[in-house]
């Protein structure tokens, strides 16, 4: 089951964020993982990696339109660039205007900017359904992994028996100051060692090798309600990650949300019009001509349609309330019946006699013999 974390909630914007939102979002944390901020940190490049697959999906209209409406499986059509593979510096310059043309400044100093208690990403992954768990709605068992706080060190990175120790280079104050164009100004920034935190962590948690999380998988009963369509998401609240390390070590907070891509099955049977179900149904020539009671197939059972001589090929009836639930409650669409007639392939010589009788009625040109050659009537004496 495919999890990947929601592309706004990478890029720490709403899902209203303007075109000018998503760059400064983006052009931010490109900032603050690029892996020369971040060296000995096997994270950071995996993290500038999503970050611009986020953001390339979310600077083009068209993708961003279709992930809003389908989610990461609207994109599968278009995938797009293959980050995973590519070096970091040439993804750097891709979007190298967002940056102002020349390298990158100093100091980004983390993607904070949410107010309120820190909170945790959100993730995203799909369940397929048939069209008979739309009907009834149902139970599904999820399973995800998710990074979570470390039992071990609680989170802080440090083993067990340890303690952290203050950063020589900036004493513990988490700021450094950096003289720049040979002494023209003074600028105070992050410390690059310990990353503005003051401390260093030199026992690392064998756990978590001193990154406060681990990966875990985890599997949960999710309800899919009656009625729901393709591509809407069931979302579950609290299922997703603890707030990253760097906002609150032991995870204090909001965790973010598990959001559950509904994927629809193609039946072999029905193909749905939102809450309508559309079968095809087979009648014969003497049915359409002389009308019929028809048993017809649904969903749910069997219901019963009569069709008035004289029917034709293509016509469309409706059994009203026995289609699918409508997601918003309030009865179900209809059963929506589409007449195929049928002329038989092969006739006995009754039904030819009679035929053909009924052809003189309608002075119709016919051919008034048994035209088919020699051989298919033999291979007709094995088969019928
Ligand atoms: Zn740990
Ligand atoms: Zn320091």
């Amino acid at each position: 089951m495919p999890t990947e974390r929601c592309y706004y909630e990478i890029l720490g914007i709403e899902r209203t964020a303007s075109g000018d939102q998503i760059k400064t979002a983006y052009r931010r944390l490109a900032l603050k993982h690029h892996p020369d901020h971040n060296r000995g940190d096997a994270e950071a490049e995996g993290r500038f990696k999503e970050c611009a697959r986020a953001y390339e999906v979310l600077s083009d209209p068209q993708r961003r339109a279709r992930y809003d409406q389908y989610g990461h499986a609207g994109l599968r059509e278009t995938p797009g660039h293959d980050f995973g593979s590519m070096n970091i510096d040439d993804i750097f310059s891709m979007f190298g205007d967002i940056f102002g043309g020349g390298g990158f400044p100093g100091g980004g100093r983390g993607a904070r900017g949410r107010r309120g208690p820190a909170r945790g990403y959100d993730l995203e992954t799909s369940v397929e359904v048939t069209l008979e768990d739309v009907l009834a709605g149902c139970g599904r068992e999820v399973s995800f992994t998710r990074l979570d706080v470390c039992t071990e060190c609680s989170g802080s990175g440090v083993e067990p028996g340890h303690d952290p120790e203050t950063c020589p280079d900036c004493q513990g104050q988490g700021k450094v100051a950096q003289v720049g164009f040979g002494g023209m100004f003074r600028m105070v920034t992050a410390c690059p060692r310990c990353r503005g935190k003051g401390q260093l962590v030199v026992h690392r948690c064998k756990a978590c090798r001193g990154e406060g999380r681990v990966r875990v998988s985890r599997k949960i009963e999710v309800k899919i309600p009656a009625g729901i369509r393709e591509g809407q998401v069931v979302r579950i609240n609290g299922e997703g990650e603890p707030p990253p390390p760097e906002a609150s070590p032991a995870g204090e907070g909001v965790r973010g949300d598990l959001h559950v891509l509904v994927e629809v099955a193609a039946h072999d049977r029905f193909e749905r019009d939102d809450d309508d179900l559309i079968v095809v149904h087979r009648i014969a020539f003497a049915q359409a001509a002389l009308g019929a009671e028809l048993e017809i197939e649904g969903i749910d059972g069997t219901e019963t349609l009569a069709i008035p001589p004289g029917s034709q090929h293509g016509d469309v009836h409706r059994v009203g309330g026995k289609g699918l639930p409508s997601l918003r409650g309030g009865g179900r669409g209809d059963l929506v019946v589409l007449l195929q007639l049928v002329v038989p392939r092969r006739l006995t010589p009754a039904q030819r006699e009679l035929i053909s009788e009924y052809a003189k009625t309608e002075e119709l040109p016919v051919h008034d013999k048994d035209q088919r050659s020699m051989w298919s009537r033999f291979k007709e004496s094995f088969t019928s």
